[in-house]
């Protein structure tokens, strides 16, 4: 038996007002596991992923990811955390402009402490990897959404997370870009990466996905590997 990556347990999380936004999700998440975690807005899905990256904390129940009780971190633990444990893409990409490219993907390694020379070898690792290295030295102003978006998964991956999650990570894109991002979460998937991605797009979930996970009204209304999601 592997160790989870991620489990949740009992988990809610319910606001002032309104009802519990997600109510009692459990969900287990195995090593090389690709989720993708379907349902209407306002269902609870960035709820979920917010949990899991320890940006929030659940009313009840308890989050462990790779070990750690995410739940029960303080606000510099939890940062510690997502630095050591989580890779993060957002559908609007969140680059810091003022940064070139490859400035941008070291951030992550820079905030943990590892030498300047290492991460900007594993820089331009990823950025060939990813087929940006032309651009290593722009700025991210001057790039398509595509290559923004593969300049943000080259940052998620920059410090070899056990989890990558992405949250509508082509739903700013042009189709022609969304088609270079879903390719590239397949080769992720392929690769052995564990991902949680939240998307309405199907056709995302069928590129990178190995199990769905319906979410509605706060609850897992459906768990099917990718062959019995219709
Ligand atoms: P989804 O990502 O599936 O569209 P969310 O997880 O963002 O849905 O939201 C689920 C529910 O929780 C919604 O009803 C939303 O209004 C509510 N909600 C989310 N975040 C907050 C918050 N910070 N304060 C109050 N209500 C929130
Ligand atoms: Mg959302």
């Amino acid at each position: 038996m592997t160790t989870p990556v991620i489990e949740l347990s009992g988990v809610s999380r319910r606001f002032e007002a309104g009802p519990a936004a997600l109510d009692d999700v459990s969900l287990t998440v195995h090593p090389g596991e690709s989720v993708a975690i379907l349902g209407p807005s306002g269902s609870g899905k960035s709820t979920l992923l917010n949990l899991v990256a320890g940006l929030d904390r659940p009313s009840t129940g308890t989050v462990t990811v790779d070990g750690v009780r995410v739940d029960r971190l303080g606000e510099a633990g939890s940062a510690r955390y997502r630095r050591a444990k989580i890779g993060m893409v957002f559908q609007f990409f969140n680059l810091l402009d003022d940064l070139t490219v490859t400035d941008n993907v070291t951030l992550p390694a820079e905030l943990c402490g590892t030498e300047r020379t290492r991460a900007r070898h594993r820089a331009a690792e990823l950025l060939e990897a990813l087929g940006i290295a032309q651009h290593a030295q722009a700025y991210p102003g001057r790039l398509s959404g595509g290559e923004r978006q593969r300049v943000a998964v080259a940052r998620a991956l920059m410090n070899r997370p056990p989890l990558l999650l992405a949250d509508e990570p082509t739903g700013a894109l042009d189709s022609a870009s969304g088609e270079e991002v879903k390719a590239l979460f397949n080769d992720l998937r392929d690769d052995g990466q564990t991902i949680v991605t939240v998307t309405h797009d199907l056709t995302l979930a069928r590129a990178c996905a190995t199990r769905t996970v319906r979410i509605v009204d706060g609850r897992i209304a459906a768990d099917l590997p990718m062959e019995a999601t219709r």
